[in-house]
This record gives structure tokens, C-alpha cells and sequence, in this order.
């Protein structure tokens, strides 16, 4: 959705994307997750980063669907904590030779490009890490653990196994020691889309909760009428609707070309902490049908979990707010 008709895509911007995800996380934030991580993660990270040859290579294949992406940052050591990076890339002729384990790969399983964060430069830190594009059949890179996991179980997360792999010089994306810095601006959108993603969990858990208050009939009339429930509604309600305005408002600077760290970070912390609310009382108000299977409910509070967690954890949105208005 995100790039331009040229290289094959819609042509639409941030606020078209995140209604989009919003959409069909209503439904299943499986499917939010598998769009989020191959469009802004790993195609976005290509099209900001690559050059021209890389873009026409990858971009109108990825847009049209025929590839899929994923994004690899995350090792077994090295989670909110992205700098410490250990998986190595070290140059040989005219190729780069790859080494390490990632995990918690949205698509990993199924992707035809990822692209990979690596250590090229130990000593220079953050300024050290690359990033490089590995297409699936290359040779010493394999697929390792598929993730059980609480929730959001229809969207694949795969370790990422790299020995001894081998690839072209060329498949360096961005300038040698940028991976980090770029890999941060990759998730200024990234984390609009996990905000969409909560937002739209939120909001199928408030409409299924919604609808049985209005069918559930306990002390002669429909729980919806008591004012206990009603006050659960109204909350759900108000909190949605202002993660929509501070998705929307990270979404539409975006889309005018300005900064938005602040804003995403606002955007993903509030929405994902509304989901997670949303989908408790969404169980709360089902009673004991909100613990079974049969109901969406127990699904969205599995489900919405994950948003306080993936591309940067409540903690570390805290902490990049706070940077922000501190060195403001
Ligand atoms: C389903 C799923 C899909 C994912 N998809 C991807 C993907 O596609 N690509 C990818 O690269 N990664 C992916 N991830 C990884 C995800 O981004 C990390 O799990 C996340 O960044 C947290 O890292 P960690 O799990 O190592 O936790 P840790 O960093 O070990 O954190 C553990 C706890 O300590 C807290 N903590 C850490 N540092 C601080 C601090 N400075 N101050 C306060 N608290 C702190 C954290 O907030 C957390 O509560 C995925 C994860 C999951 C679960």
C-alpha cells in the first residue's frame, strides 16, 4: 500500500495503511501482523535504504505479493536492547560471509527476502551493524525453530539460522555501519502499524463484547442495562477512539514527511495497553463464555498481548518518549 505506482505499489500513505491493518486486525490480528512486518518492516527497510538497482529488484515483487518479507533484528541476547547485536557479517573478496542465530521472525518460515541486522564493525557499537538482504535458497542460511506460541498463532515467527552464509557484496542495504540508524527510522512506521494492529484487536473485542451484553439476558434483562456494564462500554469506547486520533496523527505526519518517533511511540505504548483492556473486559463481560473457545473474546486476550511486546516492548516506548521531551 505504502509505495509509490513506479514500483509496482498503491501509491496510498501511512493513514490508508494503518486503517487498512486496523481492518483486518478486527477480525484477526494474525493477518495485521504477517501485512505489518512485510510491509514496514522488511519492504520499507529496502525502500528507504536501498539503492535504485535494489529497489527495482525487490520492491514491485514484494508490493504485488509474489515475495514475501521479514525482518530479522532480534537475537537470543540481544532483544530491546537492538545494539548489542552479536550475529556477525564479515567481508571476504567480494562477498559478505554471515554468522549467528535470530529469533522471533514475524514470516520467517515463509519469507523469500529478509533482511538482516548484523555486526560489521565490533568496536565502532551501534555504528558497527549493517544491514544486508538475504533471499530464502541461500546457501549456510537455514530455518530453525517455528515459535508455540500464546497468541496470534496463524502469523509464523522462526528462528533464523546463518552458517557460514554466503552472499553477494551487493546485497548490502544502505551504507556500511547505517543498519542501526536505519534500522530505527524503519520502525518510526513500523510501530504505526502495531498501533493500528491494537487498535483494531481493541476494537473487535469491544464490538463482540458489544453485542453479547445486548443478548445476555441475567436477572430478567440484558446485562447491556446494567450500569456496570454500561461503564465498561463507555471506557472501552473513549479509549479507542483516542488510540484511533494518535494512530491517525502519527499516520498523517508521516505521510507529510515529518519525524515521528514521539508520535509512534505515543501511538503504539497507548493503543497496545488499550488492547490489552479492551480484551479483558471483552472477557470480563462474557462471563465464563469469554473463557471458552467458542467465542471470539478468549482469542482477542491472547491475541493483543503481543502488542506491548513486538517492536519495542511498553518499557522502551516509555523510554523513547521521555528522550524526546528531554533533549527537546
Ligand atoms: C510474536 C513476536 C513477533 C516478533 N517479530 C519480530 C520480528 O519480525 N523481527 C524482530 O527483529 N523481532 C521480532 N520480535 C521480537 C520483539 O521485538 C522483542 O521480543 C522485543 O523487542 C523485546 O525483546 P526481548 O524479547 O529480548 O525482551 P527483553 O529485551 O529481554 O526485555 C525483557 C523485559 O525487560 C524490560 N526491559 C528491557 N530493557 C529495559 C529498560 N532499559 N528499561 C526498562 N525495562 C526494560 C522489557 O520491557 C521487558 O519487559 C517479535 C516478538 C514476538 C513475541
Amino acid at each position: 500500500m505504502i509505495f509509490p505506482v513506479e514500483y509496482g505499489g498503491a501509491g496510498m500513505g501511512y493513514v490508508e495503511y494503518a486503517t487498512a491493518i486496523e481492518e483486518l486486525s478486527r477480525i484477526d490480528g494474525s493477518v495485521g501482523l504477517i501485512m505489518a512486518a512485510h510491509t514496514s518492516l522488511c519492504s520499507n527497510h529496502i525502500f528507504i535504504a536501498g539503492s535504485e538497482d535494489q529497489r527495482r529488484k525487490f520492491i514491485p515483487r514484494l508490493a504485488r505479493g509474489e515475495f514475501i518479507g521479514a525482518w530479522a533484528l532480534t537475537e537470543p541476547d540481544s532483544g530491546s536492547d537492538a545494539g548489542s547485536t552479536r550475529m556477525t557479517a564479515v567481508r571476504k573478496g567480494n562477498s559478505w560471509v554471515l554468522n549467528g542465530t535470530k529469533v522471533f521472525c514475524t514470516n520467517g518460515h515463509y519469507a523469500d527476502v529478509l533482511v538482516v541486522i548484523e555486526l560489521t564493525d565490533k568496536a565502532a557499537h551501534t555504528h558497527g551493524l549493517s544491514a544486508f538482504v538475504v533471499e530464502k535458497d541461500t546457501s549456510g542460511f537455514r530455518l530453525g525453530k517455528k515459535e508455540n506460541k500464546l497468541g496470534l498463532r496463524a502469523s509464523d515467527t522462526a528462528e533464523l539460522i546463518f552458517e557460514d552464509c554466503v552472499i553477494p557484496e551487493g546485497n548490502l542495504l544502505g551504507k556500511e555501519g547505517n543498519g542501526f540508524i536505519d534500522a530505527m527510522r524503519v520502525l518510526d512506521g513500523g510501530r504505526i502499524s502495531i498501533a493500528a494492529l491494537g487498535l483494531g484487536m481493541a476494537q473487535g473485542a469491544f464490538e463482540c463484547a458489544l453485542k453479547y451484553s445486548k443478548q445476555r439476558k441475567q436477572f430478567g434483562k440484558a446485562i447491556a442495562e446494567f450500569q456496570g456494564i454500561q461503564w465498561k462500554l463507555a471506557d472501552m469506547a473513549v479509549e479507542i477512539d483516542a488510540g484511533r486520533l494518535l494512530t491517525l496523527r502519527a499516520a498523517a505526519m508521516k505521510d507529510t514527511g515529518k519525524k515521528t518517533t514521539r508520535e509512534s511511540s505515543m501511538a503504539k505504548l497507548y493503543t497496545s495497553e488499550v488492547a490489552v483492556r479492551c480484551a479483558n473486559e471483552a472477557v470480563q463481560i462474557h462471563g465464563g463464555y469469554g473463557f471458552i473457545k467458542d467465542y471470539p473474546a478468549e482469542k482477542f486476550y491472547r491475541d493483543v498481548k503481543l502488542c506491548t511486546i513486538g517492536e519495542g516492548t511498553s518499557e522502551i516506548q516509555r523510554l523513547v518518549i521521555a528522550r524526546g521531551l528531554i533533549t527537546e
